[in-house]
């Protein structure tokens, strides 16, 4: 059987009990992925299409230099004064370079209040393939910070258990890397 998806209403009911056994179709662009990732059943394949999917939709409303780093410092650390370089990056052992060697959402939608001065701000509640992902799933996207894709797609994966471990673990070793001394 065939569903019609018209908003996002009734999204969460679409991914509990017909998630399975229906087929999704809907007659408005915009939901066109949102269609695409009910209609991939694989729970794993699921995840993976619905995070690259928002990490191009962010990057693409992003796309603009708001940071605007010059010299390492971003300018709210030029701004501040600040003995910092890297920006928000200062603090995690993933950064090479001064550059983000991964895809994190929740680090793509933070911007302080100095980067968007005149920007206006993406909200989760924008992107309407956001809302394909469980309450669960989106409360861990949203604070999964500091962490290399395929590792949150894992946490997403595995549930909210699971990954409450998983995160503490990744947050010591955060914690012990800062305090090591490799902070700038
Ligand atoms: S969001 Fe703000 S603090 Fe973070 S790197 Fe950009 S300008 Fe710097
Ligand atoms: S994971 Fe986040 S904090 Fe780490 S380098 Fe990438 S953007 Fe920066």
């Amino acid at each position: 059987m065939l569903i019609e998806v018209k908003d996002t209403t009734y999204l969460w009911l679409y991914r509990s009990i017909f998630f399975k056994i229906f087929k999704f179709t809907t007659k408005n662009k915009k939901l066109n992925k949102v269609v695409k990732a009910l209609n991939i059943k694989s729970r794993k394949k699921r995840i993976i299409y619905i995070y690259q999917e928002l990490s191009k939709e962010i990057d693409k409303y992003y796309s603009m230099d708001l940071c605007d780093f010059k010299d390492n410092k971003c300018v709210a650390q030029r701004q501040n004064k600040s003995k910092h370089i890297n920006g928000c990056c200062r603090m995690c052992l993933h950064r090479t370079g001064g550059k983000c060697p991964t895809n994190n959402i929740a680090c793509k939608m933070f911007y302080c209040d100095v980067a968007l001065t005149n920007a206006k701000k993406l909200e989760y509640n924008d992107l309407a393939l956001f809302k394909v992902f469980s309450i669960a799933n989106q409360f861990m996207v949203k604070s999964d910070y500091f962490t290399k894709e395929e590792e949150i797609i894992n946490d997403l994966y595995y549930g909210i258990l699971i990954s409450t471990v998983r995160v503490t673990y990744r947050f010591i070793k955060q914690i012990i890397y800062y305090k090591l001394g490799k902070k700038t």
